[in-house]
Order: C-alpha cells, then sequence, then structure tokens
C-alpha cells in the first residue's frame, strides 16, 4: 500500500491535508474548513473520498463537511461528540480510527480547545500526526477555550513522539512564529536557520509542513521551556513567579499573544 500526504490551501493560511491511498486511489480528509478546494483538488486527482477527520470545533476546520457530506453520501465522518458536525463516529483520547486496515490513534490534545484532538498514523513504521492547532512549526495554538497547563501538557506528549515522527498543523505560520521565537533565543543557530527557510519557502508559496518532532524540539520554543536560554529569553521580558516549565510556558504563550 503506497500513501501520501498531500496539503490542500484553504481560506487565509489554512492547510487542508489530505491522505491519499495510491493503491485504491482513495483519500482522508483532515479539517476541511471549506469544501470547494477540496472537490476541486480530489475531483482533478481522481480521488475517492471515504473519510474526514476532524481536530477541533473551529469554524475554520469543520465548515466545509456539511457541503462534503452533501457531495459525498458515503464520506465517513470522525469527531468528537463535543464538534459541531453529524459525525459517523465519535472519538476521544484513546480511541482508534480505520485507514486501510491500518489503525491511527486519536489523543487528547486540548489547550487551544477543549475537546481537540490529534490523529496519529503509523505508516511504514512512521509515524504522521496529524495536529490541528495544538502544535505550529516554532509555535503553538493560542489558548481559546482550554488552559496553559492543558496545552503545555498536549505538547509535552506530541513532543514524545518519535524524533522521526512528521507533524501537520493546519495553519502555516513557521515564519513569524519563529521570528518571535528568536527574540527569546537570539544565539539559537537552529532558529535562525529555520528563520530562513521559511521566509523563503513562504514567499516562493510552498509550505513549510511537515516537520519533524526533532526538528521542533530544536527551533520551538514552546517545546524549550526547560532550556535556561528559553527561561533566561522569558526573563528578560516578563517577571516569573518560578521557573517551572510550564509556568514559562505560559509566559512565552502571553508573550506571543502581544507580539
Ligand atoms: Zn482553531
Amino acid at each position: 500500500m503506497s500513501i501520501r500526504i498531500q496539503p490542500v490551501n484553504a481560506l487565509k493560511d489554512n492547510y487542508i491535508w489530505i491522505i491519499i491511498n495510491d493503491s485504491n486511489g482513495q483519500a482522508i480528509i483532515i479539517d476541511p474548513g471549506e469544501a470547494a478546494p477540496v472537490i476541486n483538488y480530489l475531483t482533478e486527482q481522481s480521488l475517492e473520498p471515504i473519510a474526514i477527520w476532524i481536530t477541533h470545533r473551529h469554524y475554520d476546520h469543520v465548515d466545509g463537511v456539511a457541503e462534503l457530506q452533501e457531495t459525498y453520501p458515503m464520506i465517513h465522518v470522525v469527531a468528537h461528540s463535543e464538534h459541531p458536525v453529524t459525525a459517523d463516529q465519535t472519538i476521544k483520547d484513546g480511541s482508534t480510527v480505520n485507514a486501510w486496515g491500518r489503525t491511527a490513534q486519536v489523543w487528547g490534545t486540548e489547550g487551544h480547545t477543549e475537546h481537540h484532538v490529534s490523529y496519529i498514523l503509523d505508516v511504514d513504521g512512521r509515524a504522521h500526526c496529524f495536529c490541528g492547532d495544538t502544535l505550529f512549526s516554532g509555535g503553538c495554538g493560542r489558548i481559546l477555550s482550554g488552559t496553559a497547563e492543558m496545552l503545555y501538557n498536549s505538547l509535552s506528549r506530541l513532543s514524545e513522539l518519535p524524533d522521526d515522527a512528521l507533524l501537520y498543523p493546519a495553519h502555516e505560520y513557521t515564519a513569524a512564529n519563529l521570528r518571535f521565537g528568536r527574540t527569546i533565543e537570539p544565539e539559537n543557530a537552529a532558529i535562525q536557520q529555520a528563520l530562513i527557510d521559511a521566509t523563503e519557502k513562504t514567499e516562493q508559496h510552498i509550505p513549510t509542513l511537515p516537520v519533524t518532532v526533532a526538528h521542533e524540539q530544536a527551533i520551538n520554543v514552546f517545546l524549550r521551556t526547560d532550556e535556561d536560554s528559553v527561561i533566561a529569553g522569558v526573563e528578560a521580558k516578563t517577571q516569573l513567579p518560578d521557573t517551572r516549565p510550564v509556568t514559562v510556558f505560559a509566559a512565552l504563550r502571553a508573550l506571543k499573544d502581544n507580539f
């Protein structure tokens, strides 16, 4: 079985990730915030969509679902019971989802919102993680209906995936995140290089995603809250009550909100 994963651009800066099985021409769609670009892509590529997997409730992840269900009546929608879609299968942390006889694991990764989940699909021994708005390259989601502690725990869990696991966030925020990260860790050469790469790609409309877990551990300050350099960078901008990683994380998130 030959599986590949492609992004479809939607809305302002969303990526709708499409898991394609080249052996049978079928596809699984992650977080369709819009239907039209997905339908165009599937038609162009002669793909048959079999499922939709939803990570969280925001409109830019679910608004295309109803139209896709009308267009493809056999499509199987997977979502949490609190997501605003009509689901065929409800999932939560610990659930599994079938993909052509393979099993994707569902992890609760709340914090950006409550009931946010990520899907982890093993393809030939490598994990592919669809993490919605939990982690972005160089950054993380805003805390909109969760807590800093929830999001910190979710990011910690994602960063425990194998080093070569691929992360597929739902937005192209990489360059902006790295410009913030650079102000926290000005001596981090990996951040400098990643910013050069991301700026070049973004100018050419090339996605900077997916990224590996090992890459994020080197360049994402939100995963580096136990590093002295990050603690010092935060303390230079704001007063910390203590230097526990979750405290540093909450302060970083607040600084980024106002960056
Ligand atoms: Zn969101």
